[in-house]
């Protein structure tokens, strides 16, 4: 019973928020990658629906050449195709939900003239009003709820119009017919919708399940970060950009001090608990033009665009100091009594013929310098020759 409730609710008001998170426009259309599709069907259907009853006008006009009918038919013809055109530029140029105004519009003009033809007797034929009615819930991108009640609607005035004119046998044959005319439109927007609920449903999946792909596949699970990968693909276009623009870009290279150490002692499990809280620590510097990467093993990497000397250098000793701070001991280390990194730094604006790994390689090299001196601390790069660039201004 909960799930015919739950299935006629789906079906009533092409609920799918209750299978996924979608949001709704008021036209049911989904505002998603589907949207378009949604919107090419409806674009399609609504120009069938013109051809046919285009088609059908024609041919009225052929069977009845009044002058009055004529240009009633004129009118109409040029009206349909207007509409079409509206739907059409809006749906792919514009604005979805303009098009779709301009299709439904489009159809309750269809429905006001076949309905009008039973009051005023324009001499349409009957099968235009049955293919404006089956083709309702086609053209619609409204809830099957609201379109029946709309087919009904019209089928009720479309029997209040033919009442008087017809006999007892003649009126049953037409129930009969706008019966099966509903049924099947309502059956029709039922399928829609279901295929419609569906493929959103399918859609969204897909969607989490790339960017889970995509997210696992970017970063390194033990700390958070980035992956050496990430780094790969970043490394070069923030460096060409910094280069081309004459900006200050820096390195800040971090390697663990005697590791290996710790995990001869400690185990690879509680080296692991080390790595995770030092790299969580690390990823707290990820500010706007700062990212942290897991370089690989034991080193890690800050690349900051954009980012003045002098808070490049108080980013690189605080963060020395915060993983002094994490108090991880490792007694055998012969650095400190806890786990400590050696830092090194190289910043500046990249000079037009630097290759991008010359600069990473020289943060490289400031590192070792900081293991040379017995690790826990920070080192600048020089060049041979040379102070360590570390003015702001440049
Ligand atoms: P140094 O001060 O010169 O950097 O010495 P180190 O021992 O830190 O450097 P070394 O390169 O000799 O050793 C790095 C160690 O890092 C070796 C490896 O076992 C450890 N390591 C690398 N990746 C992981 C990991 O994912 N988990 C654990 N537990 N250990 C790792
Ligand atoms: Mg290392
Ligand atoms: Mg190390």
């Amino acid at each position: 019973m909960k799930k015919l409730r739950e299935l006629f609710y789906q079906w009533a008001f092409l609920d799918i928020n209750h299978t996924g998170s979608y949001k709704k426009t008021f036209f049911g259309i989904f505002e998603d990658d589907n949207c378009m599709t949604n919107q090419e069907m409806v674009s399609r259907l609504s120009m069938l629906l013109s051809c046919v009853s285009t088609g059908v006008l024609l041919y009225t006009v052929g069977n009845n050449p009044s002058s009055t009918q004529f240009i009633f038919h004129l009118a109409a013809l040029i009206i349909f195709l207007a509409f079409l055109y509206m739907s059409e530029m809006m749906v792919f140029r514009y604005s979805p939900v303009l098009g779709n105004t301009a299709t439904i519009v489009y159809i309750c003009f269809l429905y006001a003239i076949t309905i009008a033809d039973r009051f005023f007797n324009f001499g349409l034929p009957d099968v235009l009003f049955y293919i404006v009615m089956a083709l309702t819930p086609v053209a619609f991108v409204l809830p099957p709820v609201l379109f029946f009640v709309l087919s009904l609607i019209w089928a009720a005035v479309y029997m209040f119009g033919i009442a008087g004119q017809l006999s007892g046998q003649a009126l049953h044959e037409e129930l009969l017919a706008i019966g099966m005319v509903l049924a099947i439109s309502t059956l029709m927007g039922w399928h829609i919708g279901r295929t419609r609920a569906a493929q959103a449903f399918a859609n969204q999946k897909s969607r989490t399940l790339t960017e889970t792909l995509q997210q696992t596949s970017l970063t390194d699970q033990l700390t958070g970060l980035f992956n050496h990968r990430s780094f790969q693909s970043d490394y070069y276009s923030l460096f060409h950009d910094c280069q081309s623009k004459k900006h200050r870009f820096s390195v800040i290279m971090i390697d663990i001090d005697k590791f290996k150490l710790f995990n001869d002692y400690y185990g690879h499990l509680e080296g692991d608990r080390c790595l995770s809280e030092i790299g969580h620590a690390i990823g707290e510097y990820t500010d706007e033009g700062i990212v942290a990467y897991r370089f690989g093993g034991e080193e890690f990497v800050l690349l900051l665009s954009g980012t003045a000397a002098s808070r490049t250098l108080a980013i690189a000793e605080n963060l020395r100091q915060k993983v002094m701070n994490l108090k991880i001991t490792h007694e055998y280390s012969p650095v400190a009594s806890v786990v400590t990194v050696s830092v090194g730094v190289h910043l500046g604006v990249p000079p037009a013929h630097e290759k991008p790994m010359d600069f990473f390689d020289h943060a490289d090299q400031a590192m070792y310098v900081s293991k040379r001196s017995g690790g826990n601390r920070v080192s600048v790069y020089t060049e041979p020759g040379q102070e360590a660039n570390t003015d702001d201004e440049d």
